[in-house]
This record gives C-alpha cells, sequence and structure tokens, in this order.
C-alpha cells in the first residue's frame, strides 16, 4: 500500500529496485488540506485536437499517433522520448521491452501504470527509431503541453537525455542533469536514464533508483515493502 499523505520517507529502501509488488491507486484526488484541481482541458479534448496531425513529417511513416495513457489524474507523469516500432504498432507507449522495465520501475515505487500518466515527447515514431528534429517536437509540444494542463501532475520524470534535454532546453549532458530537480512550466522535473540505457547498463539502475526515491519522498510515497 502507499500512503498519500506528505509524510514519512523514512521507509524509503535503497535496496535493489524494479522487483514487482502490489499497485494501490494513486491520483490526484484532493484531499482535506489541498485545492480540488479543475482541469480547464480535458485528454479527450487534447487528443480531439491532435486528430490525424499531419503538423510535422513524421505523420508519413506512422502507423498509429502514440498519444500517452494512464490515470488522467495522476500525481506523477513520465515523459520518454519518441514512440518506438512496438508503440508506433500498438498505439500505446512504452510496451516493448524498455517499458517493460518501465512498467517495473513504476511498480518499485510501489504504484503501476494505471496510477501514473506516461507519454512521449513526440507522439509518432521517427524513421528507424532516430532522434526527434526540432522542427518536429515544436510541433509536438503544444499537445504535450495540453496533457500537462490536463492532468496537472505535481512531478514529471523524464526519461533518458533526449526527453530532458527537450522539455528543459538546453544540452547538459544526462549524467549531469539526472538526479537534479528542476522544472517545467512550474512542474517539478526529475531528469533520469532511459529504461533503454538500464536494459544495456543494468548497474545504473541503483541510480536510477535514488532518482525514483527522490520523487517518492516529494510526492509523500511510501513503500511498504
Ligand atoms: N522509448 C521511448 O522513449 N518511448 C516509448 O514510448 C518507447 C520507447
Amino acid at each position: 500500500m502507499v500512503s498519500l499523505a506528505s509524510t514519512t520517507t523514512s521507509t524509503l529502501t535503497s535496496t535493489s529496485p524494479f522487483a514487482s509488488t502490489p499497485t494501490p491507486t494513486l491520483d490526484s484526488t484532493p484531499t482535506p488540506t489541498s485545492m480540488p484541481k479543475l482541469p480547464v482541458v480535458t485528454l479527450e479534448q487534447v487528443r480531439a485536437q491532435m486528430g490525424e496531425c499531419t503538423l510535422c513529417k513524421l505523420h508519413r511513416g506512422r502507423h498509429t499517433i502514440v498519444f500517452g495513457v494512464g490515470n488522467p489524474k495522476a500525481r506523477l507523469m513520465f515523459v520518454g522520448e519518441a514512440p518506438g516500432e512496438d508503440e508506433d504498432l500498438k498505439g500505446e507507449p512504452f510496451v516493448g521491452k524498455a517499458g517493460q522495465l518501465l512498467t517495473k520501475m513504476i511498480e518499485a515505487m510501489g504504484l503501476g501504470r494505471e496510477d501514473v500518466y506516461i507519454c512521449n515527447t513526440v507522439k509518432c515514431r521517427p524513421p528507424n527509431n532516430r532522434n526527434p528534429e526540432p522542427d518536429e517536437l515544436a510541433a509536438c509540444e503544444p499537445f504535450l503541453k495540453g496533457q500537462l494542463a490536463s492532468v496537472q501532475p505535481e512531478a514529471i520524470v523524464t526519461l533518458g537525455k533526449f526527453a530532458a534535454q527537450a522539455l528543459l532546453r538546453e544540452q547538459t549532458p544526462i549524467t549531469r542533469l539526472r538526479g537534479q530537480w528542476r522544472e517545467y512550466e512550474g512542474i517539478p522535473v526529475m531528469p533520469t536514464f532511459h529504461p533503454a540505457y538500464l536494459l544495456r547498463s543494468p548497474q545504473e539502475k541503483v541510480k536510477v533508483w535514488d532518482d525514483l526515491q527522490a520523487v517518492m519522498k516529494k510526492l509523500g510515497l511510501e513503500r511498504k515493502r
């Protein structure tokens, strides 16, 4: 179980992460001490505005727009880079091998995919999984901003160099960015490594676990086991 009260962090563990745990719910249901959040726009409205988007060249090679998935009132949003092949075919972010590891990372926090919101900086797969280009990012950013305005997360975790550099608009290496709280549109951002990188460099998981524990601390999440 996870406590929604912003209290104890002393039970956070620094032991090896990403083992599966039960997945309690986590949303931004107001507590007696917090103001209700009134979304000015719904995710459905943002998605409807995208339609069958042709604003950038990525639309030419896509099968599916990969908009986002999860709790529309999530307190925590994960932002990755761009859909890969599996995601392009399924229409859901992070469903391939890296996505399976992301799911384990979320579960290690005592949460489930349905508790958080997951999306990418761009919603269409770049050819051969290349990095999104500036014009593609610029075309897609209003939709990411719409998702943020709708979900109103209390924290964002960016996954990998590209998402962090794109959101923070700077070229600082991810090795320096990760683990440091930053801000995007007034929302705290914790940059961390991409799960695809962790598949290649599993020894780095401990650093990501440190970053996720910092997020748990900020959100007042408590992992009971
Ligand atoms: N990598 C990403 O950055 N996003 C996905 O959705 C899948 C893999």
